[in-house]
């Protein structure tokens, strides 16, 4: 155990002298350097961007395609983080339900007929636990490279990264009850004994759309911290972390019942 923590601590220091630094927000007036939620410069208090009430909804979805990296800067500069916890309510029904499926398709415990209610509430407090601690974790990693960044930002930028499986909710969980009724949670019987090439097809689709989220989670974590190596392992441990909360808690959730 000391060994392995050993070697994170010296990844982490190699990490730190990375040299694909990009400068934050420089003062015009008198070159110092800003946090990039800043809105005027700490030194001399001149204006350093113009401001951003509100998050344009629509704006941030087509920059999450073409350049998510500018898509977290301007939530990160937003004054008003709207739609974020609309956002997390989602994500949050989304994740708990695949925490749920997840369990039952790998049969992790053989109480199949759980409380389907009980089980969605436990997911979701699980994400929203979670997610709390990640924007904790992120703020302190990023104190680590001597950067300034808030909690809200992290939190905001985190779930704007899920909009990818926010819209598997909205899109295919329709299709999934549509084709499967409810044996595609339930997993009895099977989905894929009863429809087996649409059932590859989804998980599938299901897969790159995570693998969309987590692209979008390395690319909101460099906004704040600037390293390449470093976002991903961040963001890594991060999905291990949420993964191992839904789980886990779905997990003792089967046994308990
Ligand atoms: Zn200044």
């Amino acid at each position: 155990m000391f060994q392995k923590k050993w070697i994170v601590i010296n990844l982490l220091y190699h990490l730190k002298s990375d040299s694909d630094l990009k400068k934050y927000l420089v003062c015009k007036s008198c070159n110092t350097e800003n946090p990039l939620f800043a809105y005027t410069c700490k030194e001399c208090n001149a204006f350093l961007r113009s401001k951003i009430p509100n998050i344009d909804f629509w704006e941030i979805i087509s920059l999450l395609l073409e350049s998510p990296v500018i898509a977290a800067e301007k939530i990160i500069q937003s004054d008003h983080k709207n739609y974020v916890i609309v956002l997390s309510i989602i994500a949050g029904l989304k994740i708990s339900l695949i925490g749920w499926v997840i369990n039952n398709a790998f049969s992790l415990s053989n109480a199949l007929s759980i409380n389907f209610l009980l089980s969605i509430i436990f997911g979701f407090s699980g994400f929203f636990i979670g997610m709390i601690f990640l924007s904790l974790l992120a703020t302190v990693v990023s104190r680590y490279f001597v950067i300034q960044t808030r909690f809200k930002d992290f939190y905001s930028i985190y779930i704007y990264s899920f909009v990818p499986i926010i819209a598997l909710f909205l899109l295919l969980t329709p299709v999934q009850i549509a084709l499967f009724g409810t044996y595609w949670f339930t997993f009895n019987p099977s989905p894929f004994i009863i429809k087996n090439l649409p059932s590859y097809v989804i998980v599938v689709i299901e897969g790159l759309f995570f693998l969309w989220s987590f692209i979008l989670t390395v690319a909101v974590n460099y906004t704040q911290i600037r390293r390449y190596i470093a976002s991903l392992i961040l963001t890594l441990i991060e999905w291990i972390i949420l993964g191992s909360i839904i789980i886990l808690g779905q997990y003792f959730l089967h046994i308990a019942n």
